[in-house]
């Protein structure tokens, strides 16, 4: 038996224009799961790390993906790859630095997104965050939103997340750290993040989550019947 088409708001844009906020809490109030496909991304890179292979050696990292077992608790954020609790570990600046290098390699994404579009057909509904969601993986998603914010606003809670976190922080490195990562992201063959021919651009800077969150809800509520949403 197939399963019904996943009904999905894809959520894309640049490192820090506030996905992973907005995402978790949309879904929360959804009552949809929420994937967090960066994470995913992030997971493989510390594996590769772990081993000391090179995130560049696109062989190597593309078999470690293959062979890897991924798991993303819907519910709690918990990231685990091949048993091992990683949830805190990918959130690393050394992952940061190598991430955009594996998110880069074909073969990576191509065993990404079996995982992402297996994900949604088994919750069903979904909030699902990254670079290419509106874009590559759902390209049927009822709502695909690209957030925004300035370079500035994106350096700040990129600091805050990382002394929050007790990591010494000198914000000129993030902020060189941050823009490599999006021209890597951006400029990169495949699925390079941009937004969606039929994305709305939703700016957050100077916003609280709960007034970005409150918008696309809106917009959500507006493609769907109002009994689909809970
Ligand atoms: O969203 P987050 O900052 O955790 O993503 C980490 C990295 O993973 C991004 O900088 C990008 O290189 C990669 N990524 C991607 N495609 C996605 C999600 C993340 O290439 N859908």
């Amino acid at each position: 038996m197939t399963s019904p088409r996943p009904q999905v708001v894809a959520l894309d844009g640049p490192a820090g224009s506030g996905k992973s906020t907005v995402a978790k809490q949309l879904a929360q109030r959804l009552g949809w799961a929420h994937l967090d496909t960066g994470a995913m991304y992030r997971a493989v890179t510390w594996q590769a790390m772990q081993r000391g292979i090179p995130p560049g050696d696109g062989a190597a990292v593309a078999a470690l993906a293959e062979a890897a077992h991924i798991e993303l608790d819907p519910g709690t954020g918990r990231v685990t790859i091949d048993g091992a609790d990683v949830t805190a570990p990918i959130r690393t600046q050394a992952v940061d630095a190598g991430v955009s290098v594996v998110a880069a390699i074909a073969e990576v994404r191509r065993v990404m997104r079996r995982h992402q579009r297996a994900f949604a057909s088994r919750v069903g509904r979904v909030v699902a965050e990254g670079r290419d969601m509106g874009t590559r993986v759902f390209p049927d998603a009822i709502l695909k939103v690209f957030l925004v914010a300035t370079v500035e606003e994106r350096v700040r809670r990129r600091v805050a997340e990382l002394r929050a976190k007790g990591a010494g922080v000198d914000p000129e490195a993030v902020r060189k750290a941050l823009v490599e990562r999006d021209r890597q992201d951006a400029s990169r063959d495949e699925d390079p993040l941009r937004p969606a021919g039929d994305a709305v651009e939703v700016d957050t800077t100077g916003r609280t989550p709960a007034q970005v969150v409150d918008q696309i809800l809106a917009l959500v509520t507006s493609r769907v019947l109002p009994s689909e949403t809970a």
